[in-house]
């Protein structure tokens, strides 16, 4: 169970080692409670003046015996207690999918080790305007914007072991799968060499989910049985445009907008019909997304006006989330229709 009260300006008592409660302690601080602190049972060792009767006590587990009677205590005069997590070991990397880019679509995974972090570097592609609610951690932009020069991958990963060599927790926060066009390879190497622990947690791609926020899915029955993911970020060669049209199925291409034009002419080029629909989806899961739907031959004037982030999708699978628009569409005017005779 789950819930939330407001803290601002609460007494909290925070009880459990040092080691283990640094991070309830941020916690707390970061929700607004005036916490004060018992780091070992006897109530020998604790730092600021313990508060008369707290709001709360967060109790940490820290192994130590002897914290059971002074909680009860607590419980038997009426004073909350909250069980709360013993922070993690330090000193580790966790490469973590954040998804196209809505908190909705982050898994368990991820919520658990954005609010173990001690510091959090993400890039734009990542639902980073809510970390602040889903994590106590420093928060570190590594990410372009404008204005701005962005990091380079390499002293993203100085960063990344540096923290972690220091003890920290780290969490390298990036859109979509770690794995897909996210140099997360990379990052696992720059770790595994300095002798960083790290591990990934998989998040949801934007190859697939972006086009289904449009209502086209990758594959259908008797539509297309197989997906291709392609980076567009050059141009591709002319084998490959002819591998692409060869092949069938479905092809949706990330990075693609600049490189559109020299795609759609290559398909062109090698023998992909001109009527091939083909979709571009902008900005998928936040504000402003938006689709643009038209053909292979017409795609490069439709889609003029289109920028990044966006995935394109080139196949029949387009023509599935039409036909099912236009069954949602059908389905609304008989309801409209059954609600206006049911009124008359
Ligand atoms: N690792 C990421 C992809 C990184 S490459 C993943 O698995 O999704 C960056 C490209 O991803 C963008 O240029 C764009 O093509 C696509 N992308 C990511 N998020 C997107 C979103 N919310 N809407 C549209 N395209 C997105």
């Amino acid at each position: 169970m789950q819930l939330s009260i407001d803290l601002s300006g609460r007494d909290v008592l925070v009880t459990g080692s040092d080691a283990a409660a640094h991070q309830a302690v941020r916690r707390y601080r970061a929700a607004g409670a005036v916490v004060s602190r018992l780091s070992s049972p006897g109530g020998a060792r604790h730092d600021g003046p313990l508060p008369e009767r707290p709001f709360l006590v967060a109790a940490v587990d820290d192994g130590q015996p002897g914290w059971e009677a002074l909680l009860d205590r607590c419980r038997e005069t009426g004073i909350p207690v909250a069980a709360e997590p013993a922070a993690g070991p330090g000193g580790h990397v966790t490469l973590v999918g954040g998804g196209p880019g809505t908190t909705e679509l982050l898994t368990v995974a991820a919520v658990k080790a954005l609010r173990d972090a001690d510091v959090v570097f993400y890039d734009r592609l990542a639902p980073y305007q809510e970390l602040p609610a889903l994590s106590s951690a420093e928060l570190v932009d590594v990410g372009k914007r404008p204005g701005h020069h962005p990091v380079s991958q390499a002293g993203i990963e100085a960063l990344m072991v540096e923290a972690a060599l220091a003890g920290k927790n780290v969490v390298r926060l990036k859109g979509g799968d770690p794995y897909v066009f996210g140099r997360g390879g990379e990052e696992v190497a720059a770790c595994v060499k300095a002798g960083v622990p790290v591990r990934v947690i998989s998040g949801v791609t934007s190859a697939i989910s972006v086009p289904a926020a449009a209502g086209i899915p990758v594959t259908h029955r008797e539509v297309s049985h197989l997906f291709t993911v392609v980076s567009g970020h050059a141009p591709l060669t002319e084998k490959e445009h002819r591998h692409l049209a060869g092949l069938g199925g479905t092809i949706v291409v990330l990075m693609g907008i600049g490189t559109l034009h020299q795609l759609a002419a290559g398909l062109r080029r090698a023998g992909m019909r001109a009527d091939m629909p083909m979709a571009v989806v902008e900005r998928g899961y936040r504000p402003g997304q938006r689709t643009t739907i038209a053909e292979l031959g017409t795609i490069t004037t439709a889609a003029a006006e289109c920028s990044n982030p966006a995935v394109l999708v080139i196949g029949d699978v387009v023509r599935v989330a039409e036909a099912n628009r236009g069954c949602a569409e059908a389905e609304a005017e008989l309801d409209r229709l059954a609600a206006s005779l049911m009124g008359a």
